[in-house]
């Protein structure tokens, strides 16, 4: 028989496991809080049950534990880089960043991704599999534990594109911010996707507060269809109505991710179309000088027309910022994360 990843399951279905048990409710929450709060690694840390209770809930259920093989400090800036090695060997990558008094922490969601974006090292040949939640909240308690730090924001943009593990990340939102867990509130979480729409609308009609974030980048169909193939599932048209939609329902802002090439997306005409589609709209740009990866042969734009193209959309009413670059020296930056680690050099 399957045995539950106990610490996958939310409340209720906790609540049912113990009372399948013949275990009281309180029970439940008890587990809950020692997984999510004090981030037990083994029930059998869990001294508030009798040993007699711990071996029977052992007997269908366990903790799907991730362990840590590597770790990579940059020397740049005070970006570290984590590898996890999962219970079937796969590897994952979570990268911590410290800036502004926030401690981020970008964690995956899939061993690789199916998405395909010509200039992501994340890209599609890796995808073996998405992660459970405990594999999503682990990452978070692990790093908060290595580093004895509290993490007090969570970026689901590291590997895979999170609205393709859709129930699992809803779950694992919901887990974070659960109040007897980790606590964290749903507006210091911001999920990243290269945007499929449909999710999108489901996600808005939770109504959750997190934060969404769009990774743009190209503002032409034919273009973004040749970097981004989701672009030819969802055009740029069906993105923006679902981006529309989830503002109207949410109220939160969404932010559109923009990755700066040479030549390729930073000239005038992208201003104008940028200024075409967004303007009058309550959204905001995020510029993000291309980290550049030997699969993708082109350039970051270079610095001066970065500033440019920054000041023609302010100027132009269009709100933007210009994304530092974090931990580029231990490819612990945007796009540069992969699964690279055992015998997949
Ligand atoms: N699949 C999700 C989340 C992972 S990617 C998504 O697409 O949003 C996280 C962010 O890094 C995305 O905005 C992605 O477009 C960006 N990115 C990918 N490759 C990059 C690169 N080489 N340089 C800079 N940013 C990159």
């Amino acid at each position: 028989m399957k045995k539950y990843e106990l610490n996958s399951l939310n409340k209720i279905e906790l609540q049912e496991y113990l009372e399948n048990l013949g275990e009281k409710k309180f029970r439940a929450y008890q587990l809950f809080e020692h997984i999510h709060k004090h981030k037990v690694e083994s029930l059998d840390d869990i001294t508030v049950f009798s040993k007699q209770l711990r071996e029977k809930i052992k007997e269908n259920g366990f903790l799907n534990q991730i362990k840590l093989v590597d770790t990579f400090k940059s020397q740049i800036d005070e970006t570290q880089k984590f590898l996890f090695e999962l219970h079937d060997g796969q590897i994952i990558e979570t990268v911590f960043m410290s800036y502004d008094n926030r401690n981020t922490i970008c964690v995956s969601c899939q061993v690789g991704c199916k998405m395909g974006c010509s200039f992501c090292a994340s890209t599609k040949a890796w995808f073996k599999r998405d992660l459970t939640v405990s594999e999503i909240t682990s990452q978070v308690y692990m790093v908060e534990k290595i580093l004895d730090q509290n993490i007090n924001n969570i970026v689901f943009m590291g590997i895979g594109e999170p609205l393709d593990n859709y129930d699992n990340m809803v779950k694992t939102i919901l887990i974070l911010n659960d109040p007897s867990g980790k606590n964290l509130s749903q507006r210091s979480m911001t999920l990243s996707t290269s945007g499929l729409a449909d999710r999108i609308i489901d996600l808005a009609d939770l109504n959750l507060s997190i934060n969404l974030a769009v990774s743009f980048h190209y503002p032409f169909d034919k273009q973004r269809s040749e970097f981004m193939p989701v672009n030819k599932r969802y055009d740029i048209k069906t993105l923006l109505k679902a981006c529309d939609y989830y503002f109207e329902k949410t109220g939160r802002r969404v932010s559109f991710e923009y990755v700066l090439v040479d030549g390729l997306n930073d000239t005038d005409a992208h201003v104008d179309k940028l200024v075409e589609l967004f303007r009058g709209k309550n959204i905001h740009i995020n510029l993000i000088p291309l980290n550049e990866i030997s699969e993708f042969k082109y350039s970051a734009s270079k610095k001066s027309n970065i500033k440019a193209f920054q000041d023609r959309l302010n100027k132009r009413g269009i709100n933007t910022t210009l994304r530092n670059k974090k931990g580029a020296d231990i490819e612990g930056a945007c796009g540069q994360l992969r699964v690279n680690y055992i015998g997949e050099k």
